[in-house]
């Protein structure tokens, strides 16, 4: 089945323009959830392009509720920024990340995604050096992800919490690249480390669509010009992983070289590497 993993798609769904009972029903969930532990964390494999090693894992949050169900990040994040309930649970999700992390060998980095609205609270710099404290994880194998709404909301307040993890040693990835509205302005200000193209151009490029590729080249070379690195999301198949390689991203994301699995499988997986 093709799963879970166009839930980002969700957000526009009409799940979320549901009726205001409904709404309310499910905050009320969403609000006892973030009290009672009710989400996991799963995560999804980054290859190199080149070697096809993980290099990192995204963590992506999954809400089992005992009233909805499985209930995808699509379907909730946005509810979970709206009511600000984001900022508790991303506080939980950034500590369970790190902790994980301190479980896999030692060059394989975690990469957390990151609502606006806790980057713009002013605790998000602590938390992220109490979630470090508490896993005792090297910041440098954190990875934060932000997408360009950030910059839309309040850009200094946005730049000045990102410069102080950085100034810790974390990295800043910029997520779903090309879908969002801001001008390119931003990445002269901030040394992002990571470009995430979005999947929609992957897509595009696979179904030979001319300006998908010419984004994707531009991308790229704006990325190496710019000494930051690409990944590619949402690769399927072995026709896309060779297409993006030969495009020239640094870095692969996508079901055809791992779905987000549980923190067990993750685990297993390294196994099975040591045992090759
Ligand atoms: P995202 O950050 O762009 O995450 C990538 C999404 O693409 C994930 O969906 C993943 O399962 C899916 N995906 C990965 N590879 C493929 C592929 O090859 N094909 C397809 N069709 N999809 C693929 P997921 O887990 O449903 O998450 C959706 C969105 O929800 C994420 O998009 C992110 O914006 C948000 N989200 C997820 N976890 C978190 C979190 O911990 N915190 C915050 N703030 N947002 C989160
Ligand atoms: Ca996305
Ligand atoms: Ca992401
Ligand atoms: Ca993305």
């Amino acid at each position: 089945a093709k799963d879970v993993g166009g839930g980002e798609h969700c957000r526009f769904e009409p799940e979320l323009h549901a009726t205001a009972e409904e709404r309310r029903r499910l905050e009320v969930s969403l609000r006892k959830a973030v009290l009672e532990d009710e989400f996991v964390l799963h995560y999804q494999p980054v290859v190199d392009a080149r070697s096809e090693e993980i290099v990192s894992f995204e963590a992506l949050v999954r809400w089992n509720s005992p009233e909805h169900g499985f209930v995808s990040p699509g379907k909730f994040i946005a509810l979970a920024e709206d009511t600000r309930l984001i900022v508790p649970l991303g506080q939980w999700i950034l500590r369970e990340a790190c902790r994980e992390a301190r479980a896999w060998p030692e060059d394989i980095k975690v990469n957390v995604n990151v609502s606006p609205e806790q980057l713009l609270e002013p605790e998000f710099h602590q938390d992220v050096v109490d979630a470090l404290a508490a896993s005792g994880l090297r910041p440098e194998r954190l990875e934060v992800e932000v997408t360009e709404s950030i910059f839309v909301r309040d850009a200094t307040t946005a730049r000045n919490s990102l410069e102080q993890i950085m100034a810790l040693g974390c990295s800043v990835a910029l997520d779903d690249f090309g879908t969002g509205y801001s001008s390119l302005g931003y990445l002269r200000k901030l040394r992002f480390s990571t470009i995430k193209v979005d999947r929609t151009f992957v897509q595009g490029a696979a179904q030979e669509s001319n300006e998908s590729l010419a984004i994707i080249n531009a991308v790229v070379a704006m990325a190496k010009s710019l000494d930051m690195t690409t990944t590619a999301e949402g690769v399927e198949t072995a026709e896309e992983a060779e297409l993006i390689r030969n495009l020239g991203c640094d870095k692969i994301q996508g079901f055809y070289f791992g779905r987000p699995m549980s923190k067990e499988e993750a685990r297993r997986l390294f196994c099975a590497d040591n045992g090759q």
